[in-house]
């Protein structure tokens, strides 16, 4: 695929966790130059902080005071208040409090325009549960990954396990079932495949044979384009 034809185009992937989307979002990203945003994490650096600030009821004066900062240059940062927390923000306490927190409209409006402005030019692969249904619905190209629960929890376990923090495997599937059920069930952005959206069951399939194949589909699409 020539350079050219794919230039600027705004990527969305979203899907269940454990999906492996943010595996493929890398690959594609790279394969494609883009800049990958995973706006997972940007959930999960707002619950970190959140955390920190002793969970406070007043969401809005949180947030009004809040010093974050997401860098997708390299490896996904974040900062909070000049503090790297890129590494707190992947603890399993964090993904439950993101999912909670994700419910919340203000957080999710607060969200949404950080990921709008750094999305607008182009040139970039946003993963996450409502990318292409909410934040660039008018995206050139999207997606929407899912597995089976099983599956999806193997793979959390086995990514939690390289990083030494591993809680046994029928806790991940339970807490997993947890997030979808929140994460599909809210009333504000839930998880839906969005409209126009490929759809990719990743189910015993490898993230380098589900990055071709997207890659083989975002190729079709600059050529009609
Ligand atoms: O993708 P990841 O597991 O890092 O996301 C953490 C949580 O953040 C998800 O369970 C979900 O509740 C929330 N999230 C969201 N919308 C997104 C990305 C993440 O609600 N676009």
């Amino acid at each position: 695929m020539s350079e050219t034809t794919t230039k600027g185009l705004i990527v969305t992937i979203d899907g269940p966790s454990g999906a492996g989307k943010s595996t493929v979002a890398r690959m594609l990203a790279k394969a494609l130059h883009y800049t990958y945003i995973d706006t997972g994490a940007m959930y999960r650096g707002v619950a970190v902080a959140y955390a920190k600030a002793g969970k406070p009821g007043d969401l809005e004066g949180f947030l009004k005071e809040l010093d974050i900062e997401f860098d997708f240059r390299g490896d996904t940062s974040v900062t909070l208040h000049g503090e790297d927390i890129s590494g707190r923000i992947r603890e399993p306490e964090i993904s439950l409090l993101a999912s909670n927190l994700s419910q919340n409209r203000v957080v999710r409006e607060y969200l949404w325009a950080i990921q709008r402005e750094m999305g607008k030019k182009g040139g970039i692969v946003l993963e996450g549960r409502d990318t292409g249904s909410v934040v660039f619905p008018d995206a050139e190209v999207k997606f929407y990954l899912d597995a089976d629960l099983s599956e999806r929890a193997r793979r959390r376990h086995l990514e939690l396990a390289s990083k030494g923090a591993a809680p046994d495997s029928v806790t991940v599937e339970t807490e997993m079932a947890e997030r979808d059920r929140n994460d599909s069930g809210r009333d504000i952005a839930p998880l839906v495949i969005p409209e126009g959206a490929v759809r990719v069951d990743t189910s015993g399939i490898d993230a380098k044979q589900v990055t071709d194949i997207m890659l083989r589909h975002i190729s079709g699409k600059g050529r009609k384009g």
